[in-house]
């Protein structure tokens, strides 16, 4: 049959992974409260849609720069560190910067290790580059699973921090002894794509561990998920290497522009992220209310355990649905199946949220 002979020439380990499924997207012109992608709920300051108009009309007819060193000068003075611009590179957002660190560092068979639950792009990512993902479980703490890792072997390590979709952050500290204790045998990714929401983030680590490697993304706190742009910061011999095997122009004129104009106007959005972390504290509260079970959480989202003897997380979802509110059900992770995710909207949403779930919880 047609089907078959096609299949017979992909790659076994592509035939046998199921594929990362993003979060919902809604119909074209269907209104809803999009509550499933944590994404940003405000958008862009005004200058930097300014400085993306600007560059629509400036030379789109040109490649972009190939490695975008202006970003990264500016990314360097701004975040300070002592970082340099040779310390840093771009992304087509910062899941093309975790498949640039597999490429430069995963020969086939090799083992990268992460805790679960975590980011589930990650086991996707390995696969498709031919490497062996393992995982092993957060502590009951939330810390890291220092001798459970080192046990694996492995050649890198994720450590998302804040961690998706828990929430939580582990001790810096735990990073740092973690990079210490391989620092002869594997490379540490911390993923600081919710960084901007925690209290504090790794780049004070990065002097004293060349083995350490962070990666941040502009679709959460930055507001551009729509624009794909991450950044990641390293060692500048690592950096070197990986410049070798991203993409020729991975990152677009307009996404640059993007970028640059978000580190020259950085406290426009300070307050966008203060509105965030006000409104998780709110959201926190008002779930638990509620009867939800809500652990503190650190990024843009919060993870919420439904309430004992009522829905459980599917009927949850679904009459969420129902009511126009997507929201994130992991029902694929066993231990996540009472679980629900939230990314933290505007005001108005997540109270129109709390509406929905009272509603819900007077039917039920
Ligand atoms: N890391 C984590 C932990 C995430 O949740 C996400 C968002 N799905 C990403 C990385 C990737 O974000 P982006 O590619 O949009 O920068």
């Amino acid at each position: 049959d047609h089907d078959m002979s096609v299949q017979q020439w992909v790659r076994p380990e592509i035939l046998a992974m199921a594929g990362y499924t993003p979060g919902e997207q809604p119909k074209p012109g269907e209104q809803v409260i999009k509550l499933n992608t944590n994404e940003n709920p405000y958008g862009p300051p005004e200058a930097v849609k300014q400085a993306m108009h600007a560059a629509i009309h400036d030379n789109l007819r040109r490649y972009p720069s190939p490695d975008g060193y202006g970003v990264r000068e500016a990314a360097a003075r701004v975040l300070g560190h002592g970082l340099t611009p040779e310390q840093i590179i771009l992304g087509n957002g910062s899941d093309d910067l975790l498949t640039m660190l597999l490429r430069t560092f995963i020969d086939p068979g090799q083992v990268v290790a992460s805790m679960e639950p975590t980011y589930t792009l990650y086991e996707a990512l390995v696969t498709i580059q031919g490497g062996c993902y393992r995982s092993v479980p957060w502590q009951p703490d939330g810390g890291l699973p220092l001798e459970g890792l080192v046990a694996l072997q492995p050649k890198l390590i994720f450590v998302t921090r804040p961690n998706a979709p828990t929430g939580h952050v582990v001790p810096l500290e735990q990073v740092a002894a973690l990079c210490q204790a391989v620092a002869q045998s594997a490379v540490v990714v911390l993923d600081e794509a919710y960084g901007d929401f925690a209290e504090d983030h790794g780049l004070p680590l990065l002097a004293a561990h060349p083995n350490l490697i962070i990666t941040r993304s502009a679709s959460k706190s930055l507001s551009l998920a729509g624009m794909r742009i991450g950044i990641g910061f390293m060692h500048a011999d690592v950096a070197l290497q990986m410049h070798k095997v991203r993409d020729s122009y991975n990152v677009d004129r307009v996404a640059q522009a993007a970028l640059l104009a978000a580190y020259e106007n950085w406290s426009d959005y300070a307050p966008l992220i203060a509105r965030i972390k006000q409104q998780r504290q709110w959201t926190t509260t008002q779930l638990r209310k509620r009867g939800f079970e809500v652990k503190d959480s650190y990024g843009n989202f919060v993870l919420a355990r439904v309430p004992q003897g009522g829905l459980d997380g599917l009927q949850w979802l679904e009459s969420l649905k129902k009511r126009g509110i997507l929201i994130r059900y992991f029902g694929s992770i066993p231990q996540l199946s009472e679980f629900l995710r939230i990314t933290i909207g505007t005001e108005e949403e997540m109270a129109l949220l709390m509406t929905a779930i009272d509603e819900i919880m007077k039917v039920a």
